[in-house]
């Protein structure tokens, strides 16, 4: 078995399966994108607060955002940071036309490769494996390092069966070690992966 399968089976067998996306409305798909767009640079509490202000004035809708003047967009998403740049990408988002592609989404303004993954994975099912800072964490410390977003995610892709609900479960898997062990100063007893670690205790 390769390493990339034995790190999520362990974590598997550690954590149990755990795909996510915490979604509160009944248009999740949407709900899905905003928070993913809303995340950036910011805790999930502070999306969380944006996301109740959205949708408690009927604002987590497509056509609704389209119709909102930037300004009262931005002052509702203020929770977010950055809520002024934030509002001009989701308008971006709003009112892109074409396909929901990989390149049409990295064509948009402020939309990164892990906001444009998280939302193929996330919102559209697409098995697109997310990497983030948790996941270059774990695993430089793991001893596999690369030096781009690109190669993490090929090695991912290259590794695992293309199967967005295990991409899904694995992303979630690793976040919730990052938090509970491989911390900026990981608590390296009781990890599941120390067997597999280079950097354990270091
Ligand atoms: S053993 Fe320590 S450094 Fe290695 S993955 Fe676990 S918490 Fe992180």
């Amino acid at each position: 078995m390769n390493k990339a399968l034995k790190i999520y089976k362990i974590l598997y067998m550690e954590f149990g399966s755990m795909g996510w996306w915490p979604v509160s409305s009944n248009n999740p798909k949407f709900e899905i994108i905003v928070g993913a767009i809303l995340t950036q640079n910011t805790n999930w509490k502070n999306v969380e607060k944006s996301i109740k202000t959205l949708k408690e004035n009927n604002l987590l809708d497509k056509n609704a955002i389209k119709n909102l003047d930037i300004t009262k967009l931005a002052d509702s998403i203020r929770s977010s940071g950055y809520y002024k740049q934030k509002a001009r990408k989701l308008k971006e988002f709003v009112n892109f036309k074409g396909e929901i592609t990989r390149d049409n989404l990295l064509g948009m303004w402020g939309i990164g490769p892990d906001t444009a993954d998280s939302i193929l994975l996330y919102a559209y099912n697409k098995p697109v494996f997310v990497i983030d800072a948790y996941t270059k964490r774990i695993f430089t410390r793991l001893g596999i390092r690369f030096n781009s977003y690109d190669e993490y995610q090929g090695y991912f892709h290259k590794n695992l069966p293309k199967d967005y609900k295990l991409f899904n479960d694995y992303h979630a898997l690793l976040v919730e070690l990052a938090k509970k062990h491989c911390k900026t100063k990981p608590l390296c007893d009781n990890c599941p992966l120390s067997k597999e670690c280079q950097q354990k205790g270091l």
